[in-house]
């Protein structure tokens, strides 16, 4: 689709660069052949010698004339195929060029929905299977049933969650910043926490104290929330997890650390991308998730103006920094 987009777009700066190109050729043309007329002028006086009559000096004037005319279209003539070879391939450069984006933004949509698809797909297949096989029972308990609609519930949350985050990504909607209580914001999304935390025994400590910043109340704590969930689903069973914030000038960072499995530096790099999620053969885990949390946060972060940082070691924990502006 890009090369037939490419090719075209080539075609269509050659139509301009030679259209210039012959338009120039032939003003360059009329204005010289005028000016050969006046500028050969009378004879020089050796030439005059030799002529006869006015009807001579009049025969090698035009011959002399028609001479420069022919070297002139000749001239004229190796400049636009030169126009047309260099500008040509100038042409493609440049159209190649500025489709680049372009192909760039469309590749990564098409990335973004087969990957989503896929993602959708993984629930909606586990909720038909289960239900089918429900159907197929002729004697199906209440206790059975249950069983069957508690687990179809639980595949609904998760496509919930999944359609929400998806859908944050994919509007590019503005965020109109305010003042908000930092440590309000926190006290909500540690709310949002607290059963999956208790479900691992993880006890969630909170020093951050009362703090104004510029921000978007509901996407700080959607960011804090992915962060803490992150840190709970990483995190051995029975350890602790904290909640801090610095003030360092006009800036206030909160930090989220844990003494989970930690991030290799080389994933470091790659898990802010969307869908992307660290190999679990190498950590040993299998924990639930599409892989969007943190490219969402970082979305939601850099929308407040701030930055969203992660110092981790493998095997030690990690530390998911948010910086933002003070109000
Ligand atoms: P998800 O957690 O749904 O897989 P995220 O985008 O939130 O998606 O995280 C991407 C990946 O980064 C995770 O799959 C996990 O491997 C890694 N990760 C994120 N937070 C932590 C953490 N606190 N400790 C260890 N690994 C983490």
């Amino acid at each position: 689709m890009f090369s037939s987009a490419t090719l075209r777009l080539t075609g269509w700066y050659m139509v301009l660069l030679m259209s210039l190109s012959i338009l120039f050729s032939i003003v360059l043309f009329t204005v010289a052949r005028n000016e050969f007329g006046r500028a050969l002028g009378p004879m020089r006086p050796g030439e005059i010698r030799f002529m006869l009559t006015d009807k001579d000096a009049q025969t090698v004037r035009q011959q002399r004339i028609d001479d420069s005319t022919a070297r002139l279209v000749v001239s004229l003539v190796i400049f636009n195929l030169a126009v047309l070879v260099g500008g040509g391939a100038l042409s493609y450069a440049l159209a190649k060029r500025t489709l680049r984006p372009l192909e760039v933004s469309h590749e990564a949509q098409v990335r973004f929905t087969s990957d989503a698809a896929h993602e959708l797909r993984t629930p909606l297949t586990v909720m038909q299977t289960e239900v089918e096989v429900a159907l197929r029972q002729t004697k199906t308990t209440l206790p059975q049933a249950k069983k069957v609609l508690a687990s179809t519930l639980e595949e609904v949350a998760r496509l919930r969650t999944l359609t929400d985050h998806l859908l944050q990504l994919a509007t590019e909607q503005e965020l109109s910043l305010t003042t908000v209580r930092l440590d309000e914001a926190v006290i909500e999304a540690v709310t949002r926490v607290v059963t999956l935390a208790q479900s691992k025994h993880i006890a969630v400590e909170n020093t951050v104290g009362v703090a104004r910043i510029l921000a978007h109340h509901d996407s700080l704590v959607t960011v804090i929330g992915i962060l803490l969930d992150n840190a709970i689903k990483y995190s051995p069973d029975n350890s602790t997890i904290t909640l801090r914030t610095t003030l360092v000038g006009g800036e206030v960072a909160i930090s989220v650390t844990d003494t989970g499995i930690g991030i290799s530096s080389e994933d470091q790099t790659k898990i802010f991308e969307r869908f992307y999620r660290v190999d679990s053969s190498r950590t040993k885990q299998t924990v639930e998730g599409y892989g969007l949390g943190l490219s969402l946060a970082q979305r939601l972060v850099l929308a407040m103006n701030g930055r969203l940082e992660v110092r981790s070691e493998l095997g030690s924990g990690s530390v998911f920094t948010v910086t933002l502006t003070r109000a």
